[in-house]
């Protein structure tokens, strides 16, 4: 059941170190260049499966130093002291030959029964790569008698099989019918009007996105997965597309914010798109659909938003992350709406404290998300979902102003 495989799952996490070395960095589809680069004869230590830099250079060793370097550092992080049944991985990231995995497993071998490790049911191969990067790493499990009883099982997956496994028929799919078909009641006459603004408010958003796209990635690469760019515009772009759909069908303002939150987690992916898309549809509930929110119940509704993201994400002022940009903006609105500013320049100022916010986490190591592991990396450069936050709430800024003064000018 899910809870016997949660607790296994976490044990056999608990029990595992893995460390990997890689000679190039992998260059995302679509992208010109790779997401980091090595000099001539040098290798990265510690690099991450989604291509973060490592967190070590050196030069390049033999595979024999290799499989020493590899060994030492896991075992001196071990789980469990002493002698020991392992669970051995070594896996190709995508342009090692299996020829030279195995000369490097052949030293690998040799070291754990060094240690009095024993090597249970190895495996060398590509199980998990990372496009084309050329590199290894090393995965050890300590193994309980429970842990051993699963890594000898038979599996049949797409990624990883093992043995014999009886093959039942497939069972008949099961039709589940989406969610975003459901049908919703139509929203108040004030609620869809609002919703059109909604709606143009999010396209503004994908076009900010869309012109930083690659600035956003390189931010990314830095110390993540340069994916930040791409992963935002996709998941706008679904947002605007969810958005658009509901508000052609009549939906008040708070439903097209929840279908545009849902398109958002749906296809925007990772971390940036599953907090934002709860972003938003923690502000369409707050908004409804029954009548236009005030600006005080925008911003109320946007610090509902807030704080799913913080409980969500588990993140705290200075983790160096979206919240950087995010709290100073929320709290600044408050204020400024709270001493009656007008909603244009309450929401420019409060981006501008954002801006800040989010200049300033270039001073912060990463504590969290996928920076963590190369936080001193990170030093230097602001941090790409708050940079991000920040591109969009200033945009969001000067089209509201523009709004503004074109009302001011037709009154
Ligand atoms: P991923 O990290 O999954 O590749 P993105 O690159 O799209 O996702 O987004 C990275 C951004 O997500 C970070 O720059 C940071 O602002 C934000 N982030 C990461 N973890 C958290 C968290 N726990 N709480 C809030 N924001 C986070
Ligand atoms: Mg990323």
């Amino acid at each position: 059941d899910l809870e016997g495989t949660l607790r296994v799952g976490q044990r056999a996490n608990e029990r595992t170190r893995t460390l990997g070395i890689a000679f190039t960095g992998c260059t995302l589809p679509g992208a010109s260049e790779p997401l980091f680069s090595l000099q001539e004869g040098t290798m990265a230590l510690g690099l991450g499966i989604h291509g973060e830099p490592g967190i070590e250079e050196s030069s390049i060793a033999s595979a024999d130093e290799i499989a020493g370097i590899l060994v030492e550092r896991l075992v001196a992080d071990a789980p469990v002291a002493g002698a020991a049944r392992v669970a051995v991985v070594l896996n190709g990231l995508g342009s090692i030959k299996y020829e030279e995995m195995f000369v490097v497993y052949r030293k690998v071998f040799d070291l754990l029964q060094q240690r009095g490790l024993e090597a249970v049911d190895p495996d060398v191969g590509e199980f998990v790569t990372s496009f084309d990067m050329a590199g290894i790493s090393l995965t050890l499990t300590w193994l309980d008698t429970e842990l051993e009883g699963y890594w000898g099982a038979a599996v049949d997956t797409p990624a990883y099989r093992k043995g014999e496994v009886s093959r039942r028929a497939a069972a008949a799919p099961r039709v589940v019918s989406a969610s975003t078909d459901a049908g919703f009641s139509r929203g108040s006459d004030a609620s869809r009007s609002y919703a059109t603004h909604v709606v143009s408010a999010l396209e503004h958003m994908l076009s900010t996105l869309e012109q930083r796209e690659s600035e956003l990635g390189d931010l990314d690469a830095v110390a993540g997965d340069g994916d930040h760019g791409i992963g935002m515009t996709r998941g706008a772009r679904a947002a605007v597309d969810a958005a658009r759909r509901a508000a052609a069908e009549q939906a008040g303002a708070g439903t097209v914010l929840i279908r545009a939150g849902e398109g958002w987690a749906d296809r925007g992916g990772g971390t940036s798109g599953a907090l934002w898309g709860a972003a938003l549809t923690s502000l369409g509930e707050s908004v409804g659909d029954d009548e236009a929110p005030t600006p005080v119940e925008l911003a109320s509704g946007i610090r509902w938003g807030l704080g799913k993201i913080q409980r969500m994400g588990g993140a705290a002022l200075g983790d160096k992350t979206m919240l950087d940009a995010a709290m100073p903006f929320v709290e600044s609105l408050t204020v400024e709406l709270d001493t009656n500013s007008p909603f244009d320049a309450a929401w420019t100022a409060a981006a501008l404290e954002a801006t800040l916010g989010a200049e300033t986490t270039s001073t912060l190591s990463a504590r969290l998300g996928r920076g963590r592991t190369h936080g001193d990396k990170s030093l230097g450069t602001r941090d790409p979902g708050a940079t991000s936050f920040a591109y969009i709430v200033t945009a969001l800024g000067e089209k509201f102003s523009i709004i503004a003064q074109k009302k001011e000018s037709l009154s």
